[in-house]
């Protein structure tokens, strides 16, 4: 294979690249970055120059790029089995992993489906929750809560239950019906944890109950991501929420579906945020984190009782049809397992609570800039809202895109950020120094100030 040059990297790339997310107008002949390596917390392109990875390749990587542990487990594996298919057989890095998930899993999930992506491991949630449902009596339960401002990927059924109006309102004839509850925050000032907000989140909860009363006969699930509603903005929960809805959930005999895609894999402090905020989901969907970054992977976990609905006689017709090509690839699960391992033999949750710290006192110190309408964290993930008037929290007009150029001034100082609208998401690797989280802070800190004025 010939390498090629920066130039020519570029060109093709605007000749036969089309980017997701992606006005292609604005991207097509533009000087973009191409990355050719990793290592650690950075990335590194084709001219040589290295960013700090502050989206940790787009909210995966766990334990930094190009992890020596992580490539030998991948190469070792490459030379025993590259893929064949858990269609009647199964494949030992598979079971292996699937044992290890349930090991480490929230209390009562107790099986694995695998898939390969975070939409698809929700859109088998909500698969198994409605066929759930039929198998137990409760054929007329066929609908689903999703909350507003939710996002849970882009294939229609994960459309369906997201609530992203920019993303999904073009495609909305395409999508499923379902009941909206209130996003658990406080819809001027976007902020939960404090003062009123606590009285929003209370609200939320208030309404929720409302909806399940009026809807329980016709509800299969819920589906939420636990604790940070995160491509909506890095919205945090109040304290209590998640809990409050696993008992509406009980109370009302509607299945809960937690998108941990986001969350899971340590990015709350904890394993996964279930566990953090002490449930236990009825199925839980996991990605982004499982394979470190690495490979696409995905798992949709379930209880003992979602699994024994689908058991009966073949002729029964009670089988979840369901099942992707790459399900359980083998080198996919070797990746997630050296990630494991690495968990364990580097002690990295036991080494998260001092950079929740830090993350925590620059975040307070940068509140008080006079754009920052507010800051949110959850665990090592931080979101800094940047507004056009601090007292009434009026939005920059959308079309200015300052998330967007406050990226684009911090690669100046070596950072690669990507936005979310107009609210700074931090999100590095969860292996990242306190140093290197340093300059992260640093960086963005001088970027807003010197896009804000
Ligand atoms: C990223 C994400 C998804 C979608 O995952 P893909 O792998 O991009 O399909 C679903 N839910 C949440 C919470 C996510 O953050």
């Amino acid at each position: 294979m010939k390498e090629l040059d920066t130039a020519t990297l570029r060109k093709y790339d605007s000749d036969y690249l089309w980017h997701p997310f992606t006005q292609m107008s604005e991207w097509e002949g533009a000087d973009n970055i191409v990355i050719t390596k990793g290592e650690g917390s950075y990335l590194i392109d084709s001219d040589g120059n290295r960013y700090l990875d502050g989206v940790g390749a787009i909210w995966t990587n766990v334990h930094g790029h190009c992890k020596r542990e992580i490539n030998d487990a991948i190469k070792a594996q490459v030379d025993r089995l590259e893929h064949s298919t858990l269609l009647g057989l199964t494949n030992d890095r598979a079971v292996m992993l699937a044992k290890r998930l349930i090991d480490i899993a929230p209390e009562g999930l107790c099986k694995v489906f695998y898939s390969d992506n975070g939409s698809t491991a929700v859109e088998i949630g909500v698969k198994m929750a409605f066929q759930y449902q039929a198998q137990t009596g409760h054929p007329e339960k066929t609908k689903f809560i999703a909350f507003d401002n939710a996002y849970h990927g882009d294939t229609v059924g994960s459309m369906s239950v997201g609530g992203i109006d920019i993303y999904h309102a073009v495609y909305s004839p395409l999508l499923f019906p379902t009941i909206k509850a209130p996003a658990p925050y406080c819809y001027r000032c976007k902020l939960s944890p404090e003062g009123d907000c606590t009285r929003c989140g209370l609200l939320c909860l208030k309404e929720l109950e409302r909806l399940m009363e009026r809807h329980a006969h016709e509800l299969a699930g819920l589906v939420i991501e636990p604790a940070v509603q995160g491509a909506g903005g890095m919205l945090v929960q109040p304290e209590g929420f998640l809990k409050g809805v696993r008992e509406l959930c009980d109370r009302y005999d509607v299945l809960m579906i937690a998108d941990e895609v986001a969350v899971g894999f340590g990015r709350t402090g904890s394993m996964f945020a279930c566990q953090k905020y002490g449930i236990t989901p009825d199925i839980m969907a996991l990605s982004k984190g499982i394979s470190a970054g690495y490979l696409p992977l995905a798992a949709t976990l379930a209880t003992r009782k979602i699994y024994d609905a689908f058991w009966g006689a073949y002729a029964d017709l009670k089988t979840f049809f369901h099942g992707h090509t790459f399900t359980g690839n083998p080198i996919a699960c070797a990746a997630a397992l050296a990630s494991l391992d690495l968990f364990e033999n580097e002690r990295l949750l036991e080494s998260l609570p001092a950079k929740i710290r830090y993350i925590d006192e620059r975040l307070k110190a940068m509140s008080a800039l006079p754009h920052v309408g507010n800051v949110r964290q959850e665990g090592m993930i931080g979101g800094i809202e940047l507004v056009a008037d601090k007292e009434t929290k009026a939005a920059y007009p959308w079309e200015e895109r300052v998330g967007v150029r406050v990226c684009l001034e911090a690669r100046k100082h070596g950072l690669f950020l990507r936005p979310l609208g107009n609210v700074m998401v931090i999100f590095p690797p969860l292996s990242i120094s306190l140093d290197e989280l340093a300059l992260l802070m640093d960086g963005i800190e001088a970027s807003i100030r010197t896009v804000t004025g």
